[in-house]
């Protein structure tokens, strides 16, 4: 059976795998009800019918041999107020690997498909309970890092953009109407009154998606951060600092699986923007800055960044390998930390100030915890200048969806182009349709196959 068929009945591990309280074998489709009362006894009452949306004790049983394979809390939900909108089954099992595995291999032997990454949601989306943004939404709430991004994931998961989007479609399809009457009745032509309608409307829609597009850099700030290097020659300290944010401010951390531990990604929280930091591993071990190695290592890590911190070690002249480094900086945006204050000067900050005008220059001590404050405050005006915080607004945060309002607005132009060009109604409702389409993208009237399986692969199997 292909992913794209619907009426099978699929199956997975919902939890993460490891060990837990808890861990849910979820179960969607026509079939959930009859693989449950197959595997599931009642405690104490053999097999009788379940009754929908209420929890049972009882154990899980191998299809084959009959032998228990583990205690558990099983509820059936029958369709259409579910996730999928489907019959769906959740199986509470002890969260063990081999358990859930062994309950899965149950359910999947009993007549259910293994489920693809992000089946269940795309269930959910195909049969109508969410729209794409939505569904996309789902994602965000789950890799959400600080509390701003999960806001604003909570929002779109809500509605907030479907809804806007909504109301952008309705208006043209009112005007969509207007210009249909006029196509039906060519020989009376589009009266003067309707054309200045028209274009009023047509502004007004346009200046909504202006709007809206205004707010994809902040929006996509908190949803996905900024890549933080932090650099600087040995020993000035770099591991000393970053450990320091990271008391305070640790946001998550990401042990990205198959790898070993040198390549956990450390996310810090500045006012709701994740900053992820690269290459911590580098960081630790870099004892070889000057070296070609070094210097090289340090260009590429330098290339993804968004935002450098530059630790200067201030308790010593500057050295020709504090200078060498400030030569690879370039003009990425860059905050000099002055570290070691705690010991006495060995030069004159307004030395380096001179050198490098416009980045702010912190004095920390990394050791002592001193300036940290200080240092945070800069790198939040660096990350957050020009950026008006207005908590209640709908932000456009995934590049999918502002590259669809692109593509509507350009419509827009080109049909208030055609207006102002006196051409026919039915030019413009041509325009209009295409403006209609690229909205449809984001909530998913309009979406290829493709698009969809690109959206739905990342999430993970079970959700
Ligand atoms: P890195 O090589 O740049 O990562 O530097 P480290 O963080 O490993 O620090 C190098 C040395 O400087 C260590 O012995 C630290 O304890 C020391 N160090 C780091 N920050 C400070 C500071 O603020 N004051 C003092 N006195 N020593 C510091």
């Amino acid at each position: 059976m292909t992913s794209g068929e619907r009426g099978d009945t699929i199956a997975a591990i919902s939890t993460p795998l490891g060990t837990g309280g808890i861990g849910i074998v979820r179960i969607s489709g026509p079939r959930s009800l009859a693989i449950a009362e197959r595997l599931f006894r009642r405690k104490g009452k053999g097999q009788v019918g379940l009754l929908s949306r209420r929890f049972y004790t009882g154990e899980i049983l191998h299809p084959a041999d009959g032998r228990v394979l583990d205690e558990v809390l099983l509820v059936y939900m029958a369709s259409p107020k579910t996730y999928t909108r489907e019959d769906v089954v959740e199986i509470q099992g002890h969260s063990g690997i081999l358990v859930l595995q062994e309950i899965l291999q149950a359910v999947l032997a009993s007549g259910a498909r293994l489920a693809e990454p992000g089946e269940f949601t795309k269930r959910a989306f195909l049969n109508g309970r969410l729209d794409l943004a939505q569904a996309e939404a789902v994602i965000d709430l789950i890799q959400a890092k600080t509390r701003r991004s999960l806001e604003i994931a909570q929002g779109q998961r809500a509605g907030r953009l479907s809804e806007e989007v909504q109301a952008l479609q309705d208006d043209l399809l009112d005007l969509l109407a207007l210009l249909e009457a006029d196509i039906d009745f060519p020989e009376e032509g589009l009266p003067e009154v309707s054309r200045g309608e028209l274009r009023r409307r047509l502004e007004v829609n346009r200046r909504g998606l202006e709007a809206l597009l205004r707010t994809y850099e902040e929006g996509k700030l908190y949803r996905e951060g900024l890549a933080v290097v932090i650099v600087g020659r040995p020993n000035v300290g770099k591991s000393s600092l970053l450990n320091s944010l990271l008391r305070e401010e640790r946001a998550i951390v990401t042990a990205i699986p198959g790898t070993t531990r040198d390549v956990i990604e450390e996310t810090l929280n500045i006012s709701g923007v994740p900053l992820r930091i690269m290459d911590t591993a580098g960081l630790r071990h870099a004892q070889d800055a000057i070296e070609e190695e070094g210097v090289r290592r340090t260009r590429e890590r330098l290339s993804q960044a968004d935002l450098v911190i530059w630790v200067v070690d201030g308790s010593e002249p500057l050295k020709t390998e504090d200078l060498d480094l400030l030569s690879l900086l370039g003009p990425r945006k860059t905050a000099i930390a002055l570290n070691k204050n705690d010991l006495p000067p060995g030069f004159s900050p307004e030395s380096l100030r001179e050198k490098i005008p416009d980045a702010p220059l912190v004095s920390i001590s990394a050791l002592r915890g001193l300036g940290i404050e200080n240092l945070k405050d800069e790198i939040r005006r660096m990350i957050l200048a020009g950026k008006t915080e207005s908590p209640g607004e709908v932000l456009l945060s995934n590049l999918r969806h502002k590259q669809a309002i692109e593509k509507a607005r350009q419509a827009l132009d080109q049909a208030l182009e055609s207006l102002a060009a006196g051409l026919s109604a039915e030019f413009i409702s041509v325009d209009l349709r295409e403006a209609q389409a690229a909205l449809g993208e984001i909530v998913g009237t309009h979406t290829s196959e493709d698009i969809l399986e690109k959206i739905f692969s990342q999430f993970c199997v079970g959700k």
